[in-house]
């Protein structure tokens, strides 16, 4: 059996332990090198060749930065490996035209690696760090037979122009300056702005200085910008964070025209409504994050995110999870009697060229309702008024509520380390109960040295929501928590926030547009409905199924379960099953 060790250099810390590694290894007790200091970085440096596997290293390491990893016996060599007890990477995605594919797989398991092979910005060396240069011509020969050669080819000549789309648009504004409508106009390459524009719901931006423009608009721009270009394989990185349900709608067939052009595309998205709406195909990346990451073979969409959800992978025989994720096919049974933590009378708030009208409702304690409903409809502005934030114009909140608001970005002017930040932000930072219930269920220990304004958006996305849970308050307000996360990440802040919420007796109100996870975490839903940036009208918090059938009524699109893991999937528009749900009003939940 192969094994790999790997060495997180972020948790290392030899001054503070003293090579506590290298003194118990056995090997080094005998006198043999398979553990020795680096000369370069000072930290450790363990021999897989010499290294027996004991685990011994790993238990004595008190900051956890060894892994001695048992690789799965079908792996032949990797495609790339970073150097001696860093990540290494097995297999690639095809790239196919006329299709898009997506990729599924955590954080950290080699989506960005992939990319930067595929782009060419990385020369794979094929698991041989220690070589001086690394060539395309051995990597072409690597790929002899097989279609990654012509790309790799073509690649190594500059015949492959590839787009991408980044994951976190909001830099974008310190790359790019000016007018929206002119930058678009700058980069159209095919003549197809006025559709495009049309179809992302541009129009209100194009006299917009980028600076200016919300996450939401800031996504649709980077995919118009990406869709305006002449590529031969276009890349996009989450293209569904920050936008709602109707926009990501409207993305799917953005991004779709584009295969149907015949270029290839590859996605890589993390809400399994839109992953399973938009590809044609998948490959699930799996492995251990930081560690080793392999590719699987491509599957038929359907067939490969069923195999993600249930944790299996059978062409591979490789179990990804010990369980597979579970769905509810019926709408949750709401038993809240007595337990009202406010309630709240008809409520009417206006701005200038804005109105909300609140239907008056109760929230319970223990319960997470989740509030659907377009960008721009008056959610956070309804989160303000019943934390006291906001006043309303008419109506009035019942009870005064401590809250805890987490808005979409977590904002910041702080330049330093994750630690020093939490150290000062999070309240009850340092305790028992924050670390059980909150940094070990979040990892955040592998991020703590780092400095903040290095972290990727799912790192920053675990900071910020580790803030609002380390603080003491009645009512949980999140807007868009599974921004960045990965599946998995995303379960497990709905698990963070469930538990959190039950022990303090707490509720907790979620703004999301990832329908998967809305399924998993609500006890009921509040819809706003109207004209985003108009007018906005909420109704009280009932049961899901209520919610679901009005939400998606207003957007007229249903759903219909997978037949084997129950997991929701989107209808095509005006198919056999769209149209008889609609007829039934059964925009979610079916009846047996
Ligand atoms: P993903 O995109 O799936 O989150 P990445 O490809 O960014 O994953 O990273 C996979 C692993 O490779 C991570 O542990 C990361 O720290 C490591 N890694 C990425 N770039 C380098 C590099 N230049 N040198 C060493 N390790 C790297
Ligand atoms: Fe040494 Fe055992 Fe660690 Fe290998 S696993 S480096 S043999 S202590
Ligand atoms: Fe110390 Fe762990 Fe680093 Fe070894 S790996 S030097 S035990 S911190």
């Amino acid at each position: 059996m192969s094994r790999i060790a790997i060495l997180d250099e972020n948790r290392c810390q030899p001054k503070k332990c003293n090579f506590l590694c290298i003194e118990y290894c056995p090997g080094v007790r005998m006198e043999e090198d398979t553990i020795v200091i680096d000369e370069k970085s000072k930290k450790p440096l363990i021999s897989e060749e010499l290294c027996n596997g004991c685990g011994i290293c790993t238990n004595r390491c008190p900051f956890n930065a060894i892994s001695i990893i048992n690789l799965p016996e079908i792996l032949t060599g990797p495609i790339h490996r970073y150097g001696q007890n860093k990540f290494e990477i097995f297999g690639l995605p095809n790239i196919t035209e006329s299709s898009v594919v997506g990729i599924l797989g955590q954080n950290g398991i080699g989506k960005s690696t992939i990319m930067r092979i595929l782009s060419g910005e990385l020369i794979p060396n094929l698991g041989n760090w220690e070589k001086e240069e690394d060539e395309w011509e051995e990597v072409v020969n690597h790929y002899k037979g097989t279609q990654l050669q012509k790309y790799f080819k073509d690649l190594s000549n500059s015949k492959i122009k590839l787009i991408h789309k980044p994951q976190m648009v909001d830099q974008l504004p310190k790359f790019v300056k000016g007018n929206v409508g002119q930058l678009l106009k700058d980069v159209n390459e095919v003549d197809r702005l006025d559709k495009v524009v049309k179809d992302l719901q541009l129009e209100n931006v194009l006299n917009r200085d980028i600076k200016n423009i919300s996450g939401g608009e800031l996504q649709r721009v980077a995919i118009a910008a990406s869709v305006l270009r002449n590529g031969d394989f276009y890349y996009f990185d989450e293209p569904s964070s920050w936008l709602d349900v109707s926009q990501r709608l409207n993305i799917i067939k953005v991004i779709r025209s584009l295969a149907s052009e015949g270029k290839a595309v590859m996605v890589i998205e993390h809400d399994l409504a839109t992953l399973d709406a938009i590809s044609d195909y998948v490959h699930v990346l799996y492995g251990e994050s930081g560690a080793y990451g392999v590719v699987s073979q491509m599957k038929g969409v359907r067939v490969g995110i069923n195999a993600y959800i249930n944790g299996f992978l059978k062409e591979e025989n490789v179990r990804i999870r010990k369980q597979s994720i579970e769905f509810r096919i019926h709408s949750p049974i709401v038993s809240n009697e007595g337990k009202i933590l406010t309630q709240y009378s008809n409520i009417k708030k206006s701005y200038e060229g804005f109105s909300l009208s609140v239907q008056e409702g109760e929230i319970y304690r223990n319960e997470i309702v989740t509030a659907f409903g377009s960008n721009g409809i008056g959610k956070t502005t309804f989160a303000k008024i019943i934390s006291e934030l906001e006043k309303p114009d008419t109506g009035k909140v019942k009870k005064e509520l401590d809250i805890v608001y987490k808005g979409q970005y977590l904002k910041h002017d702080f330049n330093g380390r994750v630690e020093d930040f939490l150290y000062t932000n999070a309240p009850n930072y340092g305790t028992n109960i924050f670390r059980s219930e909150i940094a070990k269920p979040l990892s955040l220990e592998d991020i703590l040295d780092k400095n903040l304004n290095e972290l990727s958006g799912g790192e920053l996305q675990r900071v910020s929501i580790a803030v609002s849970l380390s603080q003491e308050g009645d009512l949980y307000v999140f807007d868009e928590p599974t921004a960045f996360l990965d599946v998995e990440q995303r379960l497990l802040v709905g698990k963070i926030i469930k538990k959190v919420v039950e022990n303090r007796n707490a509720a907790a109100l979620i703004i999301d547009h990832d329908i998967v996870f809305i399924d998993y975490i609500s006890d009921r839903a509040m819809v706003f409905y109207g004209e985003p940036g108009l007018k906005g009208i909420a109704t009280e918090p009932t049961d899901l199924e209520t919610s679901m059938n009005k939400f998606l009524e207003d957007l007229k699109i249903t759903f219909r379960r997978d037949k084997e893991t129950k997991r929701p999937r989107i209808n095509k528009l005006d198919s056999y099953l769209d149209r008889q749900q609609k007829e039934n009003h059964q925009y979610y939940y079916l009846k047996d």
